[in-house]
């Protein structure tokens, strides 16, 4: 039920009398003529009567309808993010998703006219573009949830735009509940002082939102919301007669007959994840080939998340004369960006999602189906230009009988202890009492709790400790954070920098299973063309060389994942061409670029923050010495002390015997862990018990090297999606028995 229905369209202005604006803009001609088209221009007036009589509106629009990209226009034309109007201060519009916050601005710059590119940046975790004429501002919602630790009553802005709120991703949501806090705040404020209060709103693409509306905790008013009705054109919808679990062949065959007889119109193909879409990319380039003279070519780009952003915009551009698009994308493109021109949608019905399970901490990512919700927003692609069709590669028996209604919320299935951290630091103590739009569990809340107070973040009665509060400077998980503490206190603090900036950034090298799409995928035009049998030979070569690089980063120590990071960060630093660098060792650029990055902010942190820790930031680090290598692991080990795992023929009566011959692959060695083990001795749903034991991840040092040491630390527990679903740790780092006794004794590090 919607708690306030939109309030009648006021009539439209008389003839000649132009609109209140404070701020003039010269869009370009052709911008202004597309702009018309958008539903929600027709609502400006509305939106902006209402944004001035509440401090919170809530805006619902189908996608496309010109939310992201007209909103701050309309605030901006009404005088908020300029200096010198009755509502100065940015404008901040908040995504979920990176992607989305960088080629919103860019947009939204380009549409504001000549000048228009100053006046609006972007700043997602490690790239901004803010200068001193930014007046609306597009971040992840991760970047203002950091900034309101900062400053609470977010001073720098007017007005605060929370996008794809349906999403309901994790940060979203805290955000919406912190921010009731802080209007009411500001509120206060401008009545005592007279400083302007602070206006809200909230943007969703469904009208799924009486977690927000109907909340009396986070809104005692209910906020008005405004509809925005859109102009959808029919959408056929063709189910499969079966449901075959090899969905990518079905969906390739579909793609195929679409291209070769249907009518002009882009394809857009919704998959679960790079994998996917770069076999789906390399096949379809192949069957048709991009080439001069060559009929009704077909032009294929790849659309996720860890894609080069300059490749992410691609989607954007120019169609080449005469072929047909077609985007290969994961749900980024199901709400926060409209392709143009799609007239077909192949839907693959499922979705990569993080699943966590709260009792053993072991994440995972599971392929599921979607829910009926996000199902009808894929289809609903396909009818923005004119009537569309929406091809599902599964059954109706099986939509009806297995897809959810709605997805649920992000905060119920994600570790929550960073977020716990972070709300502590803004004064929210009792956070039981927080007007959550939908609650954590309080397992979870108390689970996290546990682990921050062990951590040394919060002190036995829950409040935040000192070491709490310099945890929060850092954009890392508290683990990390605390492991860059402990490193202050030895001179291996660049090193740590370097090591938990390339662990928190993740995936820096290409998993073996990608090898070969990944290649091609960077070299556009080479795809298609290969022979086959010379295909398989470098393949093979590519194996090869695959794991001589991957050993020559483990001379540090052969037995610690994080000691190999850091051979390749210092390695990187010394390289002139460091995209050659990363192709030839098989290592994503851009998260290396993302580690140096990291690196920087991070040291930037402790010079400002911690005086006479750290002169400045040195990219290029010398080798560590072997006392220092020895110093680092134990520093690491520290970090991990509740995370380790003991080989399991090394425990008292284990029924598991380990000999040098009995061991074939270094990932069936099986290890026990000392918290979880006893969580996975649960019935599964078959009413098996399950495997008690933890298996080294492939991706590991170890598994290279051959080796499996007695005690190892890892980081996370993933269970494998493969049918034996064993849980498996990464990264690793081994530590000595000696050095884990003096640990539980509290004995200071021995260096
Ligand atoms: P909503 O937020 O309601 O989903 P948007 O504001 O994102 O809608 O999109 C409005 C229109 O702007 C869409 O037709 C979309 O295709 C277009 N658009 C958005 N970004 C770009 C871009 N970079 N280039 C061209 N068109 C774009
Ligand atoms: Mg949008």
């Amino acid at each position: 039920a919607i708690p306030k229905m939109a309030p009648a369209r006021p009539p439209p202005p008389p003839e000649g009398i132009k609109k209140a604006s404070f701020v003039t803009v010269g869009r370009p001609i052709e911008i202004q003529a597309a702009r018309l088209s958008l539903p929600v221009v027709a609502e400006e007036q509305s939106i902006m009567e209402a944004v001035n009589a509440n401090d919170c509106v809530v805006i619902c629009g189908e996608t496309g309808s010109g939310k992201t990209t007209q909103v701050p226009q309309f605030l901006y034309e009404a005088g908020y993010g300029s200096p010198n109007t009755p509502t100065p201060g940015l404008i901040g519009v908040t995504q979920p998703r990176r992607v989305a916050a960088v080629s919103m601005a860019n947009r939204v710059g380009e549409e504001l006219g000549p000048g228009g590119k100053e006046k609006v940046s972007y700043q997602i975790r490690f790239e901004g573009t803010a200068g001193p004429s930014t007046a609306i501002k597009f971040m992840t919602d991760g970047v203002l949830l950091r900034e309101l630790s900062e400053d609470f009553l977010l001073r720098r802005y007017s007005a605060v735009i929370i996008d794809e709120a349906h999403e309901r991703s994790i940060n979203t949501d805290i955000l919406i509940g912190v921010m009731s806090r802080v209007l009411k705040l500001r509120k206060e404020l401008a009545e005592k002082y007279g400083t302007k209060p602070l206006k809200l709103i909230i943007m969703s693409a469904t009208l799924r939102v009486s977690d927000f509306t109907e909340n009396q905790r986070l809104f005692p008013v209910a906020p008005p919301l405004l509809k925005v009705e859109a102009r959808q054109h029919p959408v056929s919808i063709h189910f499969s007669r079966r449901t075959v679990i090899e969905y990518p062949g079905e969906i390739y065959k579909k793609v195929c007959k679409v291209h070769r007889r249907l009518p002009p119109g882009g394809i857009l193909v919704f998959l679960t994840g790079q994998n996917e879409i770069t076999h789906l990319l390399k096949r379809l380039r192949k069957t048709f080939p991009f080439k001069k003279n060559v009929e009704s070519p077909l032009h294929v780009l790849p659309l996720y998340s860890l894609l080069p952003t300059k490749e992410q915009l691609k989607v954007f551009g120019e169609v080449p004369e005469g072929s047909r698009m077609c985007v290969l994308a994961t749900n980024v493109a199901e709400t926060s960006l409209t392709i143009p021109g799609i007239r077909y949608v192949v839907d693959c019905g499922r979705s990569k999602e993080r699943n966590y399970d709260k009792t053993t901490g072991v994440q995972s990512f599971d392929i599921g189906w979607v829910s009926k919700a996000s199902a009808a927003q894929r289809a609903g692609r396909s009818g923005r230009t004119g009537p569309g069709h929406c091809y599902r590669i599964y059954s109706s028996a099986v939509y009806e009988r297995d897809f959810p209604e709605f997805a649920e919320p992000e905060i119920l299935r994600m570790p929550i202890e960073g977020l716990v951290l972070q709300m502590r630091s803004m004064n929210i103590d009792t956070i039981a009492n927080f007007p959550f739009p939908t609650a954590p569990d309080r397992p979870s809340l108390q689970k996290s709790e546990r682990l921050l107070e062990y951590l040394g973040a919060l002190d036995p009665g829950g409040a935040l400790t000192e070491l709490g509060r310099v945890m929060n400077f850092f954009p890392l998980s508290p683990r990390f954070s605390k492991i860059l503490i402990i490193g202050q206190q030895h001179e291996c603090l660049p090193y740590i920098i370097a090591i938990v900036a390339a662990l928190s950034v993740g995936d820096v090298f290409i998993p073996e299973h990608q090898l070969d799409i990944h290649r091609e995928a960077d070299d556009e035009d080479a795809a298609g063309n290969a022979e086959t049998a010379l295909e398989d030979t470098q393949r093979a070569k590519g194996r090869k060389e695959y794991y001589r690089a991957h050993r020559a980063f483990s001379s540090l120590d052969p037995t610690s994942d994080a000691l190999k990071l850091l051979s390749v960060v210092c390695a990187y630093e010394y390289e002139k061409d460091s995209t050659n660098f990363c192709e030839r060792n098989f290592l994503r650029l851009k998260a290396m670029q993302e580690t140096h990055k990291l690196r920087q902010q991070i040291s930037k942190i402790i010079v400002a923050n911690c005086p006479g820790v750290l002169s400045s930031f040195n990219p290029k680090l010398p080798p560590p010495s072997t006392a220092q290598v020895k110093a680092l692991k134990q520093i690491i080990a520290s970090g991990f002390i509740d995370q380790v795992a003991i080989r399991a023929d090394l425990l008292p009566n284990s029924p598991y015997k380990l000999s040098q011959n009995s061991v074939k692959r270094v990932t069936e060695v099986p290890y026990m862990t000392l918290f979880a083990s006893s969580a996975f001795q649960r019935p599964s749903d078959e009413g098996l018990s399950l495997d008690p034991a933890v298996y080294i991840h492939p991706s590991s040092v170890l598994a290279s090297q051959s080796l499996y040491p007695e005690y190892l630390v890892y980081s996370e527990l993933k269970k494998s999606a493969s049918p034996t679903g064993k849980v498996r740790m990464k990264p690793l780092t081994s530590v000595t028995g000696a050095h884990l006794a003096a640990l539980a004794k509290g004995t200071p590090l021995i260096t």
